[in-house]
């Protein structure tokens, strides 16, 4: 009962500011559903093994994320990083350290717009900025991007993916952290809705998201969770069993659908 009610918070909260961040556009209804090119979207991993993906959005923060970065070096855990490019080259030292401790390295847009309302060439220019930059700063080629409040058109994904090769990383927990509800709050919602193979959105400019992160940490390893990149998640990818009850029409089926995924 819990999670579904939190799959409809998480859907009012998506539909209203687009997911992962305060400043989202307030105006203008979701793009409409079209149909989305296969294999390109992640936002849950079917996966056999307990294994998850903690994602940190907007950073890097001078302050923040080298606080954050000590927590997860001392419990030898690895996320991903969905950079800003304009924080990226501010910060190169901070995404350099991120890139040295084993993290995962992903484009978040240059200035944090809404591509599914830009011209193909604006949006060029954000990846291509932010791919630079990350490229500067920590000799690392991100495979991976994930749009401004989960923000895209199934056109966009499609050639993004093909003039960059970048997948599209959404995410399947949000805890709604950029509300700054409080560190247990943070903590609690993501524990309870973290499954395995699933990819927690969380941002790493908030000083009570970075409090939250040792409740998150603990609570998780003490459910039997193991963290891993998202590139990692994805490359343990596991076909999803038909379900023992349905129609044959429906084996092989993709898996079930998930919480909180703008325009999928
Ligand atoms: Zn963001």
């Amino acid at each position: 009962m819990h999670i579904i009610r939190w799959f409809f918070i998480s859907s009012i909260a998506v539909a209203s500011v687009c997911g992962d961040d305060a400043a989202a556009p307030q105006s203008g209804a979701k793009t409409k559903p079209a149909p989305d090119p296969p294999g390109i979207t992640l936002d849950w991993i079917h996966v056999d093994g307990p294994y998850i993906a903690l994602t940190f959005d907007d950073g890097p923060s001078a302050k923040l994320t080298p606080k954050l970065l000590d927590l997860l070096a001392a419990h030898h855990i690895k996320v991903t990083f969905f950079l800003i490019g304009e924080n990226v080259a501010e910060h190169p030292d901070v995404v350099a350290r991120e890139a040295r401790e084993g993290h995962e390295l992903a484009n978040h847009s240059w200035s944090h717009p809404n591509f599914g309302k830009m011209s193909d060439e604006s949006v060029r220019s954000q990846i291509r900025r932010t791919d630079d930059a990350i490229r500067n700063a920590a000799r690392v080629t991100p495979t991976l991007l994930r749009p401004p409040y989960g923000s895209v058109t199934a056109r966009q994904k499609k050639w993004i993916n093909q003039e960059f090769g970048y997948k599209i990383a959404l995410w399947d927990v949000d805890p709604l952290d950029w509300k700054r509800p409080g560190p247990n709050v943070v903590c609690n919602r993501i524990v309870r809705n973290t499954r395995a193979g699933s990819i927690v959105l969380v941002h790493d400019i908030h000083p009570g998201s970075i409090e939250a992160m040792p409740c998150v940490l603990n609570q998780l390893e003490a459910k039997g969770f193991k963290f891993v990149t998202v590139s990692e998640l994805l490359a343990m990818e596991t076909p999803v069993p038909p379900k023992p009850s349905a129609s044959p029409k429906a084996a092989g089926a993709k898996p079930p659908p998930t919480l909180a995924s703008p325009n999928n």
